[in-house]
């Protein structure tokens, strides 16, 4: 059947040619040169992998990179945003953990996040850190936590120029764009030290905290425990944002605790910009601070 078909298409086409070889040739030359001029015009914006061989690859290679990361970052975006499930009238809290990541710490937060399916947390991450483990700070991302910015090197803002401020977050911002794809959503400076230079340089919201665990000043994870029990009881945590260190392995093991404990106690485990987004209605601005006098909590609000 196949071959039939094909004669008669080659037979057609014979005729064709003979007949007609002097308009063929015309309408030809028409066709290349119709051709030639919409490449030119194309060229600029997308480079289709043209037919040109030689002296293509560098720049094929250079172009490759940004279409894929363009067509990678806007879609599960957008997507994770509209698909969360979080219920505006429940309690909900944001953990969130500075200074990593660490191997052996941070895993085993993620790993217990993991086993209760929607708790998410932000871990306030360090860029030099980042870029030792780029898979832990994927895994972050992909289990529904937030990766925060803690600065590149942990160094005290306030300290610095308004020159070195801005070139330290544009150094982390790189790391964020190489390892996910996009850029940081929230920042939390270091020691929570802020000033004038600060918010004109961070081109990201500025969060500090509403309940400071000092979880750096001990090595005990009973006392951790304790003070969750005691500052969460009766729905305190609601709306708040709750500091702690990934550094510790008394904080880690709390955890194993905590954060069933906060799910049995009825809260939400959301990340910082979710509780801004839901509790607070929110959308956080660049180089804007939001701490204690911002996350007030929720529970008061909801008893009047
Ligand atoms: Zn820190």
């Amino acid at each position: 059947m196949r071959s039939k078909v094909w004669i008669a298409v080659v037979a057609v086409l014979l005729v064709l040619s003979m007949v007609g070889g002097g308009i063929a040739a015309s309408v030809n030359r028409k066709n290349r040169e119709a051709e030639t001029t919409t490449k030119g015009e194309e060229t600029p914006e997308k480079k289709p992998g043209g037919k040109e061989e030689p002296g293509t690859k560098a720049s094929d290679e250079t172009t490759t990179e940004p279409v894929t990361d363009e067509s990678t970052t806007e879609e599960p975006e957008t997507k994770e945003t509209e698909t969360k499930n979080i219920d505006k009238s429940k309690p909900m809290v944001a953990l969130t953990f500075d200074d990593g990541p660490y191997e052996g710490k941070t895993d085993v937060i993620l790993d217990i996040l993991e086993e209760h399916p929607g708790a998410a947390v932000t871990f306030f991450e360090l860029g030099d850190r980042m870029l030792k483990y780029p898979d832990i700070i994927r895994r972050e991302e992909e289990l529904g936590s937030e990766v925060g910015a803690h600065s590149y090197g942990h160094r005290r803002l306030t300290e610095l120029t308004a020159d070195q401020i801005a070139e330290d977050f544009k150094k982390q911002q790189k790391v964020f764009q190489e390892i996910l794809g996009h850029d940081m959503t929230v920042y939390r400076p270091p020691y929570g030290k802020m000033n004038a230079d600060v918010h004109a340089q961070i081109k990201a919201p500025l969060i500090i905290w509403t309940v400071d665990t000092k979880d750096w000043s001990h090595d005990n994870a009973q006392k951790l425990i304790e003070t969750f029990k005691k500052e969460g009881a009766n729905g305190m945590l609601d709306g708040k944002v709750v500091l702690m260190h990934s550094t510790k392995d008394s904080t880690v093991e709390a955890m194993k605790t905590v954060v069933p404990w906060l799910i049995d106690e009825g809260y939400q485990l959301v990340t910082v910009t979710d509780l801004a987004r839901y509790g607070y209605d929110t959308e956080m601005k660049a180089g804007k601070d939001y701490g204690y006098k911002f996350f007030t909590g929720l529970g008061a609000a909801k008893q009047e």
